[in-house]
């Protein structure tokens, strides 16, 4: 049984990996024979025109659920899913062919999510991959242990398959949080940040922040759509230089909402963790 599983998160590897070869030969400047190829003409010309697709594992042993992701996730063309429906399939899958993200599912049988998320994490292959957790629990407890397991962000069941797509593409943007190159602006609705020109506008004017505001600022929104606890805020926009109360976070981040006035609102308390950059 488990055997099998493996060797079905394999073959969803697999093919569309092979899907990928034909497109990219398809731009080969060969047109020599029009029509010898016209599955890989014109399975997936976006993808093929890209050069190449982000792939994505997802974690789930609910087959149902994971078909919903993996459906909604290929719907536009620039990534690849493959579904592992246990954990061990998960870390064959993820050993092979390592992937660009991984959506985790805490309750898997066998080895559970956690389980799963500690072991990608302590090989080098999988050590730096964004994570996204998802679970059915909602006790604070369990979302803790899970960012505090390496996961990047999480989500809870019932959830909406759309707003787990745009946390992953927002996840395959950025790259591992906090690890990748700073963004250099941000725009929004309301709020534009220049962060090398040290420039914050809401609805056109600007805003003065403090040096430790600024930062705060910068450090959120590099890591939009994650949750960020107060220790990590205070490890990287502190440094722990001051000797500060963990509650001091909350005060910062209380000033630089109410000074980003109708942009505030992007700063999402998430209780009992911490705080969220909402794009
Ligand atoms: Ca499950």
């Amino acid at each position: 049984m488990l055997h099998a599983m493996s060797q079905a998160a394999h073959d969803l590897w697999t093919a569309p990996a092979t899907a990928v070869v034909l497109a990219s030969a398809s731009v080969a400047p060969a047109p020599a024979s029009p029509g010898a190829t016209p599955r890989a003409a014109t399975a997936r010309p976006a993808p093929a025109a890209k050069g190449h697709r982000r792939r994505v594992l997802v974690v789930e042993d609910e087959q149902d659920i994971a078909d919903l992701i993996r459906h909604t996730l290929e719907r536009g063309g620039d990534i690849e899913v493959a579904v592992a429906l246990s954990g061990d399939a998960a870390l064959a899958a993820a050993t092979e062919y390592p992937p660009d993200l991984v959506v985790l599912d805490l309750n898997l049988p066998v080895l559970s999510g956690l389980e799963v998320c500690r072991i990608l994490r302590q090989r080098s292959a999988t050590a730096t991959v964004p994570i996204i957790m998802l679970t059915a629990r909602t006790s604070e407890g369990d979302r803790v242990t899970g960012l505090d397991s390496g996961a990047d962000d999480y989500v809870t069941k019932p959830f909406s398959v759309r707003e787990l797509a745009a946390r992953v593409r927002a996840a395959l943007r950025r790259g591992r949080a906090g690890e990748g190159p700073q963004a250099a602006t941000y725009q929004g609705a309301h709020l534009t940040a220049d962060f090398d020109a040290v420039s914050v506008q809401v609805d056109g004017l600007a805003v003065k922040l403090t040096r430790r505001e600024f930062e705060l600022l910068r450090y959120l929104v590099d890591n939009s759509n994650r949750v960020l606890s107060r220790d990590r805020l205070l490890e990287r926009v502190w440094g722990y230089e001051h000797f500060i109360e963990t509650r001091s976070v909350d005060v910062h981040v209380g000033r630089l909402r109410a000074k980003l006035g109708t942009a505030g609102h992007q700063i999402e308390t998430v209780v009992g963790l911490g705080y969220r950059f909402v794009e």
